[in-house]
């Protein structure tokens, strides 16, 4: 996996005469915390219960993300269109076992009328990239700046993809945990399919039901194109958190290169944290992780990819910040380990 992970991959054959057992049937009439923890943590879009047991947390607000944080992904988006009730269920059922009664919901202007129905305080969002970003959401909706090293629930604020909020409206109204993730498929020429599949399909099944053949060279990614993450086995599975497969012609890559920088700029002019990346980078090049923490913003990146997109040298900038702070991550668990 991604910087040399190991794991371990299984494999589930699915009997056409499945059973599901009884014992969320027996609680989700009377939703709890507790309940969704430990029965709803891995449905269709990833709800983030254990945030709320986290005692070094104090979540005040949730905002629910209507628009998609990627380029060409229109799952959330379809979402709200399609399962605006079971938003408003999902919705009345986070209120009361959480508690909390400040959720919003995101969406991209020309959504605002879809989202009216949520029971959810409606918010827009510029459309543009990167602007669904959670830090850059965050400081459009509520005007507070995440700091560095720091994240939005460090500040009370959590986010719920809209499809993890229907999930919720929809187990807790059924009696039933909901298994089905719903996707955006790009294909070679970027043209996009809405998919659904059970969690756990591997890859090539969705190629194949999209009739698309996999050639040497050619990418696959789950996710995005600025943010996604390619994979090398078609074997890999949908999970909770897929919003989008893609996959890329090897012809039309935008292949990486070891050329310097030549301090051009368009980094630093495209940044949205306005880090002065052509410094950043050279440290990172030089495996300098800490001073780049220290001395050049580091952690001010919200790895929306830009930089990586513009850069004249076509240096892998942000796979470059991703690795730094996965090095210094592993840092500092160990030096807590070892304390
Ligand atoms: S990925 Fe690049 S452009 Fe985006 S915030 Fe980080 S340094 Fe800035
Ligand atoms: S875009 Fe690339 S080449 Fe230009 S200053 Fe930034 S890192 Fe250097």
């Amino acid at each position: 996996g991604d910087y040399g992970k190991a794991y371990t991959a299984i494999s589930i054959d699915v009997d056409a005469n499945e059973e599901t057992d009884d014992q969320f049937k027996e609680l989700f009439e009377a939703p709890t915390l507790d309940t969704a923890v430990n029965y709803l943590s891995g449905v269709p879009g990833n709800p983030s219960f254990k945030i709320f047991f986290d005692p070094e947390k104090s979540i005040n607000t949730i905002i629910v993300c209507g628009v998609d944080s990627d380029l060409l992904i229109t799952t959330n988006q379809y979402v709200i269109k399609a399962h605006i009730n079971a938003i408003n269920n999902g919705v009345r059922i986070l209120k009361k076992i959480t508690g909390i009664d400040n959720i919003l919901i995101a969406v991209p202007e020309n959504m605002m009328q879809d989202a009216a129905a949520s029971g959810a305080e409606v918010r827009t969002v510029d459309s543009e990239y990167p602007s669904a970003l959670p830090h850059l959401m965050m400081q459009k909706i509520s005007g507070q700046v995440v700091p560095a090293g720091k994240s939005c629930e460090d500040l009370g604020v959590c986010f719920f993809s809209a499809e993890a909020v229907v999930s919720i409206g929809k187990a807790f109204d059924e009696g039933n945990i909901p298994v089905t993730k719903i996707l955006t498929f790009v294909d070679k020429n970027g043209a996009k399919t809405l998919i659904s599949a059970r969690i756990g399909t591997p890859v090539h099944e969705i190629l194949s039901a999209c009739d698309v053949t996999v050639n040497e060279k050619d990418r696959i990614i789950l996710g995005g194109p600025m943010t996604g993450s390619s994979i090398y086995s078609e074997h890999h599975p949908i999970q909770p958190d897929t919003d989008a497969v893609m996959i890329q012609d090897g012809k039309d890559l935008a292949l990486v290169s070891d050329y310097p920088c030549i301090n051009c700029g368009e980094c630093i002019r495209i940044c949205p944290a306005k880090i002065p990346v052509n410094m950043l980078v050279r440290f990172l090049e030089a495996g300098k992780y800490e001073e780049a923490a220290e001395e050049y913003d580091l952690y001010s990146c919200v790895e929306c990819g830009l930089c990586s997109f513009v850069c004249v040298s076509r240096m892998p900038i942000l796979h470059y910040i991703k690795l730094a702070k996965y090095e210094l991550g592993r840092i500092s668990t160990a030096e807590a380990t070892n304390a």
